[in-house]
């Protein structure tokens, strides 16, 4: 699904990434923690192509293909999607028009017919019961007035719509109470298919009882410094992150 070997990337010209290497295979869960600086939001800035960050050496193969030639729309129609740490408000372009547009989008890629209004409609009434968001978000402009969590239900049901193969959630658990986490989780649970991949980024261990990862890395000065299965979150959880700068050195 994924595999970056060696990759170095600047943010604003400051080296930030520094060596990272990563494989993630189809059905596969990795969660990434890290120190608060360490380059884990970075990575999937780089991932996604967003403006400002650019990858200056490495690669990274996407399906087997070459992810830096893509900019930002095509990643997206390829399969990969950014759950944003702090979602953007789009006013004046309502839920609906914004989620369409990106259904229809990815749709075309594929050779695949637009929705119609009314079945778009459908699709997207059905999909907002599931995240537990009223309908009546749809109407709204994009993130617009939306508290954290209704952002993220909002980002969630997205995600759903989009049905990406790469699905990289970047703090998704910060500012949610505990009934938002088991949506967003529950969600993120019935997507796991087998094929669908996650990078879940996160600081605390809690959402790991819940979306239950396959690996677990630790991102530390722009390279992922230890990897283990899921007991290393909670090493982590107990000892904090000296220690492996420690180890490290
Ligand atoms: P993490 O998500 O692991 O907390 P980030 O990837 O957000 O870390 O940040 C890594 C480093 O890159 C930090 O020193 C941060 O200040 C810097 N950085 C991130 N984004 C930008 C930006 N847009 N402009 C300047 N520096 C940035
Ligand atoms: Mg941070
Ligand atoms: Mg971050």
């Amino acid at each position: 699904m994924l595999n970056i070997k060696g990759l170095f990337a600047n943010v604003e010209e400051k080296e930030i990434i520094t060596g990272l290497d990563l494989e993630i295979k189809p059905g596969e869960v990795h969660a990434i923690m890290g120190p608060n600086g360490a380059g884990k939001s970075t990575l999937g800035n780089v991932l996604a192509a967003r403006p400002g960050y650019e990858a200056t050496a490495g690669s990274i193969q996407f399906k087997g293909k070459d992810l830096l030639e893509m900019d930002t729309e095509e990643r997206a129609r390829e399969g990969l999607f950014l759950a944003f740490q702090y979602p953007v408000e789009i006013p004046g372009v309502s839920n609906m028009e914004f989620l369409k547009a990106s259904v229809d989008a990815k749709r075309k890629h594929h050779g695949q017919p637009e929705l119609s209004a009314v079945e778009f409609m459908k699709l997207a009434r059905e999909t907002s019961k599931k995240v537990d968001l009223d309908a009546a978000f749809l109407k709204r402009g994009v993130n617009e007035g939306f508290s954290g969590g209704e952002k993220k239900r909002n980002e969630l049901m997205q995600m759903m719509l989009l049905e990406p193969e790469l699905c990289i959630l970047d703090e998704t658990d910060s500012g949610l109470d505990i009934d938002a986490l088991q949506v967003v989780a529950d969600g993120v649970n019935a997507m796991r298919d087998g094929n669908r991949s996650f990078i879940v980024v996160t600081h605390y261990q809690r959402l790991l009882d819940y979306i239950v990862p396959d690996y677990v890395h630790v991102l530390a000065n722009g390279r992922i410094v230890k990897s283990g299965d899921k007991s290393l979150a909670l090493e982590l959880e107990a000892k904090g992150y000296g220690w492996l700068e420690e180890e490290v050195a």
